[in-house]
């Protein structure tokens, strides 16, 4: 199943998602998750009343960010030649960060340049979309039966501020930091490896592997959750590979990965 979230006549709707000769498609409506509150109190309040839309591109509908998350979770280091390029150690276990809910932004929606930083740099990245609420996962357990699907995100990230504050909420929580999107798809077989590729105004910057991963998921998974309990619908980034780089006020930047289509978003000073 993949599926999107978008917003049709002031109401929002979840949409199943299909490939039609190579383009996405909303085909039909999706059943919602239970953790959309939004959603869940317009069908409440009768707000919600036409499921029945006809099908129409994915790229011409007024999309949403596709999660609700009560949580953002971030892996800070997870791709060898990152680690590498910014000059940091090797980490010895999975360096954790949050970004908040406030700076997510669906596909189509614009990235603001905070006149704070001097630096701000993409991070495409692979995301779990979590699908129920788990605590001290172990990494013998499967899990596939805790994780509903994968979609796109772009940890955008001041990195002056990075370097300049003793931890990273400010630099990685500015809001429009958190692209995400445009599906969520559980078809996706990560094992196979999958590569992400980050375009920058139409040149691939980043492109790598989900085999080339310092942390698998089943590890990152159990260190995150012994820890902090997720709960259905929240996100965890699973880390960028090498080749970031600045944004600037009229840039487009694209994440891609076959099967999860394009997060695609311009740039602007805010
Ligand atoms: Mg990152």
């Amino acid at each position: 199943m993949n599926y999107c979230r978008f917003l049709l006549n002031d109401q929002i709707h979840y949409g199943a998602v299909e490939d039609v000769d190579g383009d996405l498609w909303i085909a039909g409506p999706a059943p919602a998750p239970t953790e959309d509150l939004a959603y869940r109190l317009a069908l409440e309040q009768g707000e919600i009343k036409n499921f029945d839309f006809q099908p129409m591109p994915l790229a011409a509908a007024d999309l949403l960010p596709p999660v609700t998350p009560s949580k953002i979770v971030c892996v800070g280091r997870n791709y060898r030649e990152h680690v590498q390029e910014l000059g940091n150690e090797m980490p010895a276990e999975p360096l954790l960060f949050f970004k908040p809910p406030s700076s997510l932004l669906a596909s189509g929606g614009t990235v603001r340049l905070p006149a704070l930083s001097s630096r701000v740099d993409f991070e495409g990245e692979l995301a779990l979309v979590i699908g129920r609420k788990v605590r001290k996962l172990s990494p013998e357990h499967n899990w596939r039966d805790v994780v509903r699907g994968f979609t796109l995100a772009n940890d955008i990230s001041a990195r002056d501020l990075q370097k300049k504050d003793a931890q990273w909420t400010r630099a990685k929580g500015f809001d429009t930091f958190c692209p995400v999107g445009p599906v969520v798809s559980d078809e996706l077989d990560l094992d196979a490896g999958l590569t992400i590729e980050t375009r920058l105004n139409g040149e691939v910057r980043q492109r790598g592997s989900t085999l080339d991963f310092i942390f698998s998921v089943p590890v990152l998974l159990s260190a995150i959750t012994a820890a902090i309990t997720l709960e259905a619908g929240d996100l965890v980034l699973t880390g960028t590979p090498s080749g970031v780089g600045p944004l600037t006020p009229g840039d487009r930047v694209q994440v891609s990965m076959t099967g999860l289509g394009v997060l695609e978003n311009g740039i602007e000073a805010d």
